[in-house]
């Protein structure tokens, strides 16, 4: 194989019935013409929770309701392949039955049987694409990921082992590629050392095409999705959200952090560490070139975007007795650590006469019993004065590039919140540089968000 191949992953809309497949099959066609390409398919939107539900009722004894759901996606993906004109392999559906019979028999659903039921919404998927691609005159096979990755046995949540895994993805798929045919891998499934049936969490058809992407060395990983790409804010907050046609890995990590649903990065992970640029594009609007993530942004410094996480709480300890005292924070963080509480912003005046720390409001009363029990001492002896909590704030964020190293940045977000009046709690930079984080009052946040777009530059 001489020329690069790229991987275009179709999430579950982009495959939700007969259209949307012929679509993504025509997209596969045009994407071939420019270069050899691997496909990865999710299963048609909503089946594996059919599937996960089926299980469950499996297990209550509610077999019956099981079986309908068979019955039911047995209907859909008959009917998506009749009118494609496509034979349904019916097979794996019987298989499918037994695993939830077996399940209902016993009462019991384990873990890993979880997984051999979730498998078949891309399993059935899979080939059905495949074969739209070989009437469209496209070679195309289906390629059960279960004989190319190789998992933990972590069921429900594995993670693959790219030692063993990308020789045999590439012993797959390379001859396929140089016979001139398309491979059609399922997503989200693979399987462990013990030969098990693993599946990579929800969403698992992205952390498949990263891994295939990974191990050809990719020129691309494409991901076709219903949404045009990543944009400079929530568009249902802010009217003039606009397209960004490319990101750092950095810029769109911070994004996700700081609430933006641009993708679930540790599932893309793979890619990223190979450099591999990742595409988000809609597949119901193609002519739009989506975003690219790469390595390298789009080489301008600035803010370009705008994100923000509502429903959180600011927590502040006060006291003149911190000032020098080595391993206050450290403590903080180790007391939130041990409950599991994510802090989403920290910062610490110089002074040291003041921490800040902002979690989810639903952790506020815990995390306050813990900070109170935790500095006890201090507390008793007047160092540290109290342990503060203010709810609902949110924390935004601007996210760009450089914006740290590049003067006047932050004169200009802070400006741009001091216009519409907002008062900022708290400031965190995020040592990544490329994010500037502060904390507003739970009623600001969208008014700090549509004023901090108006400074935006892309
Ligand atoms: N079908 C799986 C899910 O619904 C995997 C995916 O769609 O990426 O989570
Ligand atoms: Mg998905």
């Amino acid at each position: 194989m001489s020329r690069a191949v790229a991987i275009h992953k179709f999430g579950g809309t982009s495959l939700g019935d007969a259209s949307r497949i012929r679509n993504a099959a025509r997209l596969l066609a045009a994407a071939r013409r420019r270069r050899p390409v691997v496909a990865v398919a999710s299963a048609m939107g909503g089946v594996t929770d059919v599937l996960l539900q089926a299980a469950r009722d499996a297990e209550r004894g509610r077999i019956g309701l099981a079986r309908k759901a068979v019955d039911a996606l047995k209907a859909r993906h008959a009917a998506a392949a009749r009118e494609l004109g496509v034979r349904f392999e019916e097979a794996p559906l019987r298989e499918l039955s037994a695993a939830l019979e077996g399940v209902s028999l016993l009462r019991e659903r384990t873990a890993r049987v979880t997984d051999l039921v979730s498998s078949f919404g891309e399993r059935l998927s899979s080939p059905l694409l495949a074969a739209v691609l070989a009437k469209a005159g496209v070679p195309a096979r289906a390629v059960d990921a279960r004989d190319i990755l190789v998992t933990d046995d972590r069921h429900g949540a594995a993670t693959c082992d790219r030692k063993r895994s990308d020789p045999r993805v590439r012993r797959k798929l390379k001859p396929i590629l140089a016979a001139g045919i398309l491979p059609v891998v399922t997503g989200f499934i693979a399987r462990s050392v013990k030969g098990e049936t693993t599946t990579l969490g929800r969403s698992g058809s992205d952390t498949t095409a990263a891994l295939l992407g990974a191990a050809l060395s990719a020129h691309e990983v494409v991901i076709w999705t219903d949404v045009d790409g990543v944009l400079s804010a929530d568009p249902r907050l802010v009217r003039g959200a606009r397209l960004l046609p490319r990101l750092s890995y950095r810029e769109a990590a911070e994004m996700t952090y700081f609430g933006a649903k641009v993708l679930h990065f540790p599932a893309v992970l793979p890619a990223i560490a190979e450099g591999i640029p990742l595409v988000i594009r809609n597949s119901f609007r193609p002519e739009i070139r989506g975003t690219t993530i790469a390595a390298k942004g789009d080489g301008t410094k600035g803010i370009h975007a705008v994100t923000a996480v509502p429903g959180m709480c600011l927590l502040s300890l006060d006291g003149r007795g911190m000032t020098g005292v080595p391993g206050i924070a450290a403590r903080v963080f180790s007391a939130t650590a041990r409950l599991g509480v994510s802090v989403v912003m920290f910062s610490q005046a110089s002074s040291e006469q003041n921490i800040a720390l902002v979690i989810p409001e639903g952790d506020r009363a815990r995390t306050v019993a813990a900070l109170e029990q935790e500095f006890r001492w201090e507390r008793l002896t007047g160092s540290i004065d109290s342990v503060n909590a203010r709810a609902p704030i949110a924390v935004v964020a601007a996210v760009g590039e450089g914006m740290r190293g590049t003067p006047g940045i932050a004169a200009k977000v802070f400006a741009a919140v001091a216009r519409a009046k907002v008062n900022v709690e708290s400031i965190a930079q995020g040592s990544s540089e490329c994010n500037i984080s502060f904390a507003v009052d739970g009623k600001d946040w969208v008014r700090a968000v549509r004023a901090l777009h108006r400074v935006v530059s892309i």
